[in-house]
């Protein structure tokens, strides 16, 4: 993103109290509040939502408000595509999926207006927020705040469309792929200045792990930049990945709050901030999981030079990502058998480029899986401390959970196991790493 952070304020957190009006338009603190699918599901719940931001606006905020499409219909949305042509067309995609916030952003200014708050929406290209081409996942590159400016200006609550953008070189629509109305959000708080950026979701914070699978897993006050990074990368859905990213390149000081809170008395929800301003930092700090892997293991592959340059290579030609890669002798001692993991979505694709390659590349078979996940740890704390992914395998053992693959970094681990398992191996973890609430 290449919209400048205009010196977000710092040192404000939610629900620090009323300003007193009347409120100078040229010195009003700006705030962007995110609200996701489950928060804008129906008119009563949008209606809940115009409570909130209300609250805001009386406290002298200047609001930008992103929304999400209503829960369930991205989906309905995709499968329209799928079903109407076998032909692909990403733009037509992106057409077609970025009409659910539309809608929502429409419907949000219509209860806003109601209850007396003066506001607008505004779809992507309207503001604009310029997108690469890469439709279906495109990266922001600009946002111009200058008509938000003066919207605000005007005493306007501007309530944008998320998930969408334009390419400006051939005027389409785009969209930033799945979960992305939380990085319009934040790129919008860094194009403003935003104070905060509030993103507004079904739980009320981010948790050492998924609530919905470990009803013991406890919200945090905070997590580090790096450690919602790794979390939202190795599955937790909470936030997008990029909205991360941009948030920790330019500074947003990012909330994840709930909507169901009582619009009159907010909770505050996670802060997303600097590892040094963590006072206690535990070694493991969250439990994430993905379902979204398959395991690709071909038999009997030559040991010769060139032989993973020929595996990998048509594999990222073809744009697919390879994630575990673990190498082991063969039964017969003389050839290596060779496992690695690739995302769902890329399963049937891989399979068929490494079968055309069979005799290029020398192996006897090929075996998959979809039925796997993967589980990740994940702590800064893991920098400075050894064995902490040692204590995991011992304790999954002793839980008879075979694991299939490993891999490691800095501050995480993942270990890659059958999906009949997944609950069991996350609370295993959550344990074990003392993350279960008293
Ligand atoms: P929205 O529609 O508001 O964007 P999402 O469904 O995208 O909401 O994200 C919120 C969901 O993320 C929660 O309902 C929860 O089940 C899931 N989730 C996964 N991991 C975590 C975590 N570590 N902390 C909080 N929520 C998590
Ligand atoms: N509506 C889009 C999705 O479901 C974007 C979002 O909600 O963040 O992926
Ligand atoms: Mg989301």
């Amino acid at each position: 993103m290449g919209a400048p952070c205009l010196g977000a304020r710092v040192g404000v957190a939610p629900g620090a109290g009323p300003r007193r009006p009347p409120f100078d338009p040229e010195t009003m603190a700006r705030l962007v509040m995110k609200f996701g699918g489950t928060s804008v599901a129906n008119l009563e719940r949008i209606r809940n939502v115009a409570q909130h931001v209300k609250r805001e606006v009386a406290a002298g905020y200047q609001v930008a408000v992103v929304v999400s499409a209503m829960s369930g219909k991205t989906n309905e949305l995709v499968e329209w595509v799928n079903d109407a042509s076998k032909i692909y067309d990403p733009r037509e995609y992106d057409a077609v999926v970025a009409s659910g916030e539309q809608v929502t952003s429409g419907l949000l200014a219509l209860a806003l207006s109601e209850i007396g708050i003066p506001a607008r929406s505004w779809q992507g290209w309207q503001i604009p927020v310029e997108t690469d081409d890469a439709h279906g996942s495109a990266r922001i590159e600009k946002i111009d705040g200058a008509r938000l400016a003066a919207s605000f200006a005007r005493g306007e609550v501007a309530v944008i469309a998320g998930f969408q953008g334009i390419h400006s070189a051939s005027g389409r629509i785009t969209t930033l792929g799945r979960g992305g109305s939380d990085t319009s959000a934040v790129a919008v708080a860094a194009a403003i200045g935003a104070e905060r950026c509030d993103i507004y979701t079904d739980v009320d914070g981010v948790y050492t792990t998924d609530p919905r699978i470990v009803p013991r897993a406890r919200r945090m006050d905070r997590i580090a930049f790096e450690e919602m990074l790794e979390m939202a990368s190795l599955g937790a859905k909470v936030l997008q990945v990029r909205s991360v990213e941009v948030a920790m390149v330019h500074k947003v000081k990012t909330f994840v709050r709930s909507s169901f809170d009582d619009p009159n008395a907010p909770q505050p929800g996670t802060l997303i901030c600097d590892e040094e301003d963590i006072l206690e930092q535990q070694v493991v700090t969250g439990i994430a999981f993905s379902r979204d892997e398959a395991q690709i293991t071909l038999r009997r592959v030559a040991d010769r030079p060139g032989v993973a340059a020929n595996i990998f290579g048509p594999l990222a030609e073809a744009n697919i990502n390879v994630d575990m890669i673990i190498q082991v002798v063969s039964d017969d001692a003389k050839t290596t058998d060779l496992t690695f993991t690739v995302g769902n979505a890329d399963y049937v694709r891989a399979k068929t480029i490494l079968e055309k390659n069979q005799t290029d590349i020398g192996f006897l078979s090929l075996h998959g899986a979809t039925d796997v996940v993967k589980v990740s740890a994940i702590g800064v704390g893991m920098r400075s401390h050894a064995g902490v992914a040692a204590l995991a395998f011992r304790a999954l053992a002793d839980k008879g959970i075979n694991i299939r693959a490993i891999t490691t970094s800095e501050i995480k681990f993942s270990v890659l196991i059958d999906a009949e398992y997944t609950e069991l191996a996350v609370r295993t973890l959550h344990t074990l790493y003392g993350l279960d609430k008293a």
